[in-house]
């Protein structure tokens, strides 16, 4: 114990030089900020940026840190430096302002408040309104400086009403923060999901979890005016019946305990706020900038279409156009609109100028920075910073499969291309305790899709007990069809995750877009690269920026030149775990689902020195021709071969055809092994 207690100290210590330093760098950031904005310079360095990464992650390298953590949290820096050059550019005009929010404290709209405010070192005070209506109406009447209101989120879409009242406003839009919104289901400490009968939540927060919500049985849902007053009535109302939805925050702060986490399961959710104040601001040109409008249109054909040009024409993008319907029986439409445009630009001058001619009243609600733009164009090139060699060309790449590289080996790396190695020695890629590539014969199996608790649990079991090693199972699927079932999500790989632990398997599951990387290398013992994703270049390049081992499956129509290259894409950012999986490809041939390129596997073995796996379920489509191919992938030279099963392949929501039993899993592995 005091051992760990002198451990932990000196942690204290270290976290406490970390803050003393991170305060350090910010204050140069600042003056370095100064200086740009007097000699006019952008905020946006991103080839010094790059740079500065690239440097940190071979410095990480070299102290065996994960390049991937590291990046991340660099990346963190970097966007808090940015932030604050940007407050130099673009300051405050009111030194120590009442800013207003919808909600209470821990609602969204506050922590929107508090990332924007806190950058800018503002003497705030922040008081909660009722409504958004309230909110914008202490604006107007001076009684706050500025008001921060939600304008759209990226599941749920805009927050009408409150473009509503701010085009009906004299307030301007000044700037606006984006957040990412976790929601939690919350309730009294000590209650079970099984306990709730009813959960409260602020409208948009409901629609968003809908998925979730539909798998609470006889769980009712109400609106409520936000999410931090849902958590705050489950608390004084006291019963373990009610639960809401809300933020970590919220729930911290109202002493609810956190039921499950994460609860949207799609995509990523991100809420756009916009902060309003009396009188408009102008941006400064250095840094990316926005501007919205709202007009009246007549109800005539063309006439939107002469807007959009106006625009289009002079090459300002719109970033968001959208109607909404006239209640004042003047029978015009009212549009909102954001143009990727600084006002005072004059092309974006002169076209407001030829649009007013059109329009029956136009009105800009206002310029501000645009907060995706600085942060994401820099993220994107920033994201390359750990490319070791952006400058090979498209010549260069052609020549690279199964030849010498061209280009002069540059660093350790280029013993990691997928060429040979020169003694023909394979690598391993090693998943938990499995060895791929160790020259045994391993078998990966498990549901197309993670369905139900109960489906995953027999399924799980039964691959455990046929003695294969891996648990696979998707949780975001590609279907071919939009209203196929697509997957559990978030909750799904949470259940993968819980099966994997509790039969000792390791787990391996699809991701589907860079976003979800991150998250899913948390939870994931290997990342599968679907075929249809084979060429997601942006894709392959995040699995790449991973500690985790990746399935790589062979694209539908993709040659074995293409698929090594792809292979290389994830090698070429330090990820050098790629397992390959020949899954069949599409030939003229109907009888099978696709066609199983079996000579595909010799082929790679003499190209490469990854493991090699093949997919005979998703090949073959039937049931009946999963064991014979397994049997032809082992003699052909596969190190794996992975197989779906299913405890009820009648009532499969995915791929129900081509799914084993666990008992025919059990006999295939028996005559394998
Ligand atoms: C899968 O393995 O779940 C899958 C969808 O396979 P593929 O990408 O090979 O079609
Ligand atoms: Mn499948």
């Amino acid at each position: 114990m005091k051992k760990i207690n002198t451990a932990r100290e000196k942690l204290d210590q270290l976290d406490s030089q970390l803050l003393d330093i991170i305060a350090e760098r910010i204050s140069i950031v600042r003056n370095i900020g100064e200086l740009k904005a007097k000699k006019g310079m952008p905020v946006l360095d991103v080839h010094r940026e790059r740079a500065l990464l690239t440097r940190i992650l071979e410095k990480a390298d070299e102290r065996d840190l994960s390049q991937h953590f590291i990046s991340q949290i660099f990346r963190q820096m970097i966007r808090y430096g940015r932030s604050t050059q940007e407050t130099i550019l673009a300051p405050l005009t009111h030194e120590s302002p009442v800013v207003q929010y919808q909600g209470s404290r821990g609602a969204f709209s506050w922590l929107a408040a508090h990332k924007y405010f806190s950058v800018r070192h503002a003497d705030i005070r922040m008081t909660g309104s009722r409504t958004y209506q309230e909110a914008i109406d202490a604006v107007s009447a001076d009684n706050a400086a500025y008001a921060v209101l939600p304008l759209e989120n990226s599941l749920a879409g805009s927050f009408h009403e409150v473009i509503d009242l701010v085009s009906k406003s004299p307030c301007s839009i000044v700037g606006e923060e984006i957040i990412p919104i976790d929601l939690c289901l919350v309730a009294l400490p000590g209650a079970e999901i099984s306990d709730l009968q009813v959960v409260f939540s602020h409208p948009v927060i409901l629609q968003q979890c809908a998925r979730y919500l539909a798998t609470l049985d006889g769980v009712q849902t109400r609106p409520h005016e936000d999410t931090a007053e849902a958590a705050a009535k489950v608390h004084k109302d006291g019963l373990k019946s009610q639960a809401a939805i809300a933020s970590r925050h919220a729930a911290e702060l109202s002493g609810l305990a956190i039921l499950k986490e994460d609860i949207t399961g799609v995509g990523a959710d991100f809420t756009r706020f916009a902060i309003i104040a009396k009188q408009p601001v102008s941006v400064d040109g250095h840094l990316p900038a926005k501007t919205s409008l709202t007009l009246n249109l007549p109800n005539e054909a063309g006439v939107l279409a002469s807007i959009v040009n106006a625009f289009g024409k002079r090459g300002i993008n719109m970033g968001k156009l959208e109607s909404r319907p006239s209640s004042d029986g003047t029978g015009l439409t009212r549009f909102y609109i954001e143009l990727d445009e600084n006002a005072e630009n004059p092309g974006l001058k002169e076209a407001i100028d030829s649009v007013r001619q059109i329009a029956r009243s136009l009105r800009v609600l206002g310029c501000y920075v645009d907060r995706a733009r600085l942060e994401s164009e820099s993220d994107e090139l920033l994201a390359r910073a750990v490319d070791p060699d952006p400058d090979l060309s498209a010549v260069e790449l052609q020549s690279l499969p199964g030849k010498t590289p061209t280009r002069k080996p540059a660093s350790k790396k280029a013993n990691y291309k997928f060429d040979s190695q020169p003694d023909g020695e394979r690598s391993i890629v090693q998943v938990g305790k499995v060895c791929f590539g160790d020259g045994g014969f391993h078998v990966i199996a498990g549901p197309c899709a993670v369905e139900t608790p109960t489906q995953l649990d027999i399924a799980a079991r039964d691959t455990r007990d046929a003695g294969a090693v891996l648990l696979r199972g998707g949780v975001f699927k590609p279907r071919s069809s939009p209203y196929s079932f697509q997957g559990l999500g978030w909750e799904g790989l949470r259940l993968l995750r819980e099966a994997g632990d509790k039969y000792g398997l390791p787990i391996v599951t699809e991701v589907m877009a860079p976003e979800q990387v991150g998250r899913m290398a948390e939870s994931a013992d290997m990342l599968q690269i679907g075929a249809r994703n084979m060429q997601n270049f942006d894709l392959l390049r995040e699995v790449g920026r991973t500690d985790r081992p990746i399935l790589l499956k062979r694209g539908l129509m993709a040659s074995i030149d293409e698929f090594l290259m792809a292979a290389e894409y994830i090698m070429a950012q330090g990820n050098f775990q790629v397992v390959l999986c020949e899954r069949g490809i599409r030939t003229f041939e109907t009888a099978t689902r696709s066609t199983l390129d079996l000579s595909a596997v010799p082929v790679l073995r003499e190209r490469t020195h990854l493991p090699i796996c093949v997919d005979p379920s998703h090949a073959a489509g039937r049931r009946s021709l999963v064991a014979p191919l397994s049997r032809g992938a082992r003699a052909v030279g596969a190190d794996s071969i992975m197989v779906e099963i299913h405890p009820d392949p009648a009532n499969a929501l995915c791929d129900g055809p081509q799914a084993l039993s666990g008992k025919d899993l059990a006999e295939l592995i028996e005559e394998l092994s």
